[in-house]
């Protein structure tokens, strides 16, 4: 197996938590990252327009913007609130140069998981048009199932496919995490399907550590698991997806460590165990 193109290495702000953005910009840029995604924690602070006028200053792309979504819920109030947050988070993508808006889909315990799909896909739908005015495309992210009571009721990447091919939007398309996905039936068989249809926006990458102690906080770097990455990555090449290879970990354990150390860690790892 091929070593991962070194030149599409993208890190979540997320991941080195501890930095603010502008320690995240020189860091990765000083150790030849060419990708930044990044989270809404990042940005809270100076707020879309400041940081997208930080990130236009430093030679990275930046990736995608971190996260909308959570669409479902019984009250008609709630999901305008969701769609209006929404909105402001189209805004701040584009703000900030980012293509393309993660979406975590949500979900409400309440309710039939069936209910809250049909709730995120009529969601999605309404966004599309504000999406395409602001040319920051919508990926839908399916989430393992143990969060399907209130994160997210798109927990295959099946379901995602399904949902973007029928809203068949140049605007909408999936994000394939191999931590939420690794385990699917068929995975093969989805990725090729996604990139078939032009609908594999991103890939998302981390590891399995058996068993997590955390459900949020307690990812793997690439090669700390069970999750048989090249074999994914192939796929996904063979899937015709050339985006970044975006690094992802919430990890307590990792945060608590000098993050420069960190960062030359999660670029070996991305070289060798990716
Ligand atoms: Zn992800």
């Amino acid at each position: 197996m091929q070593s991962p193109d070194p030149q599409k290495l993208c890190i979540h702000t997320i991941t080195t938590k501890g930095w603010s953005l502008e320690e995240a910009l020189d860091q990765y840029l000083a150790h030849g990252v060419k990708g930044i995604s990044v989270w809404q924690n990042a940005i809270e602070e100076m707020g879309a327009k400041k940081a997208g006028e930080l990130l236009a200053s430093y030679d990275i792309e930046v990736v995608s913007y971190v996260r909308g979504g959570f669409f479902p819920s019984s009250s008609k109030e709630k999901r305008e609130e969701a769609l209006a947050h929404n909105r402001q988070m189209i805004e701040d993508a584009a703000a900030i140069g980012a293509p393309l808006l993660v979406l975590v889909c949500g979900a409400e315990p309440q309710q039939s998981l069936e209910e809250s799909r049909a709730q995120i896909e009529a969601g999605i739908e309404q966004l599309l048009p504000f999406a395409r005015e602001h040319k920051v495309k919508l990926g839908i992210e399916p989430l393992h199932p143990m969060y399907a009571d209130t994160r997210s009721a798109i927990n295959t990447l099946k379901q995602g496919n399904d949902i973007a091919e029928r809203l068949e939007d140049e605007y909408v398309g999936v994000v394939v995490d191999v931590y939420h996905l690794w385990w699917e039936e068929n995975l093969k068989a989805e990725i090729l399907r996604a990139g078939q249809k032009d609908n594999l926006l991103a890939y998302h990458i981390c590891d399995w550590k058996y068993p997590p102690e955390d459900m949020l906080n307690d990812r793997g770097l690439m090669g700390d698991g069970c999750i048989p990455l090249a074999k994914i990555r192939s796929w996904v090449e063979e899937a015709g997806f050339t985006g970044f290879h975006e690094v992802e970990v919430f990890s307590h354990r990792y945060w608590a460590m000098d993050q420069e150390a960190y960062l030359k860690k999660i670029i070996d790892a991305y070289h060798t165990k990716s």
